[in-house]
C-alpha cells in the first residue's frame, strides 16, 4: 500500500474529510485511484470493508488501513431474478459473498451466469466505472464512485 494512506484515522470530528478512507467518499476516492482498502483490526485480524472507525467483531479501535488482495473465493452465491427496476434489463445475474485472500468478506456481482459459479471458485475483484443502472440509482455525490465486480478465474 502506498504511504499516502498510512496516517489516516477516525478519532475526532476533524478527521471526517472526503479524503479520509474511513469515510465512504474517501474509500471510493482511493478505489478510483486503484486502491481497494480495508481497515485491519490489529487485535483480532478482522478486515472491515469499507473501513470503519471501530472493529465490528471485537470493538477495538486499533485499526490500520490495508490494501486488499484482489483474489478470493466464493463463499456463497445466488441468482437475482427480480432486481430493483433500474437493473431489470440485467437480470438474471449472479451475486456472491467472496472471501478475499486476506480474510475480508464482501458481497458483489459475479460476471458469470449462476450455473457457471460454485462455492470455493476462485475469483478476482475488478474495479469498474458505474454503468447506466448504477448511475440511475446513484445519488449525485455517488455518481463518481466506482463499482466492484468479481471476475471468475479459470
Ligand atoms: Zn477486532
Amino acid at each position: 500500500m502506498s504511504d499516502e494512506y498510512a496516517d489516516y484515522a477516525l478519532e475526532s470530528p476533524a478527521d471526517v474529510t472526503p479524503e479520509n478512507p474511513y469515510t465512504l467518499p474517501g474509500f471510493f476516492a482511493a478505489m478510483a485511484d486503484g486502491q481497494f482498502l480495508a481497515a485491519r483490526c490489529t487485535d483480532c485480524e478482522t478486515r472491515l470493508v469499507p473501513p470503519r472507525p471501530a472493529c465490528y467483531a471485537c470493538g477495538s479501535r486499533a485499526l490500520e488501513l490495508e490494501e486488499q488482495p484482489r483474489e478470493g473465493t466464493v463463499v456463497s452465491y445466488t441468482e437475482v431474478r427480480n432486481p430493483p427496476s433500474a437493473f431489470a434489463d440485467e437480470a438474471p445475474y449472479t451475486v456472491a459473498v467472496v472471501e478475499l485472500d486476506s480474510g475480508a468478506r464482501l458481497t458483489g456481482r459475479v460476471d458469470a451466469p449462476y450455473e457457471a459459479v460454485a462455492i470455493d471458485d476462485p475469483v478476482r475483484l475488478t474495479i469498474q466505472e458505474p454503468g447506466p443502472a448504477e448511475l440511475e440509482v446513484a445519488r449525485e455525490y455517488e455518481e463518481a464512485w466506482p463499482i466492484h465486480v468479481f471476475e471468475p478465474l479459470e
